[in-house]
């Protein structure tokens, strides 16, 4: 499995991806999850990375394509993934295409979740991430049974430090401006697959199986 989940902040590109690997047992690689992780570990990456991500802005396109290219090409390249929150400029889409096309290994579909843009300010809003095992929860329509604890491990559940109000307006300003050109770009590839996200998560995930379905 080689696709790429895109859709704009808070369309649940996430929740789906990880549904996606348990079912289909593929790789989630989401450069948001690198990202953070430099960040944290404060690597070189991680310092250049954490006014841009703090801005709502993307991170420069030498450092995202540096944390992806190992992961896709080097010795101990993943086989099966799925692409979550990359690529997010067309750069970026042109640097993916001429990596695998090196390996042989071309892209076999895009799955873009769509969800109205008067839903996304409210969905990231309540988003909240388990601090363990990564879990995704939302207050409004996907709460754990217990606030502020993962209902699977019992981890602490916090909030994204840019899921706040105007570090999201950026995010989708930025989204608009330089991710949402890549619907045409994978259209004209003709391995765009639209997914409704405005619907409940089992819903949605069984449309985004079938899209993938329809890749193989
Ligand atoms: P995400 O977790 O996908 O919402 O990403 C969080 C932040 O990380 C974004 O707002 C960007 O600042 C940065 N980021 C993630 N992926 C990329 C990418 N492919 N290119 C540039 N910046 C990115």
């Amino acid at each position: 499995m080689r696709i790429v989940m895109l859709g704009a902040p808070g369309c649940g590109k996430g929740t789906q991806t990880k549904l996606l690997t348990e079912k289909y047992d593929a790789a989630q690689l989401s450069t948001g999850d690198l990202l953070r992780a430099a960040v944290a570990a404060g690597t070189p990456a991680g310092l250049k990375a954490k006014a841009a991500m703090e801005a709502g802005a993307l991170v420069s396109d030498e450092i995202v394509l540096e944390l992806i290219r190992d992961r896709l090409t080097g010795v101990d390249a993943v086989k099966n993934f799925i692409l979550d929150g990359f690529p997010r400029n067309q750069l970026q889409a042109e640097a993916l295409e001429e990596m695998l096309s090196a390996v042989g290994q071309p892209l076999m579909g895009v799955v873009l979740v769509d969800v109205p843009a008067s839903e996304l300010a409210r969905r990231i809003a309540g988003r909240r991430i388990c601090r363990d095992c990564g879990a995704i929860y939302n207050v409004y329509f996907a709460p754990s049974k217990t606030e502020g604890v993962c209902d699977d491990c019992d981890g602490e559940t916090y909030q994204r430090s840019d899921d706040n109000e105007a570090t999201v307006a950026s995010r989708l300003t930025t989204y608009a401006e330089q991710t949402e050109p890549l619907i045409s770009f994978y259209d004209q590839r003709d391995l765009l697959h639209t997914v409704a996200g405005n619907a409940e998560m089992d819903t949605v995930f069984a449309d985004v199986c079938a899209a993938v379905d329809s890749f193989s």
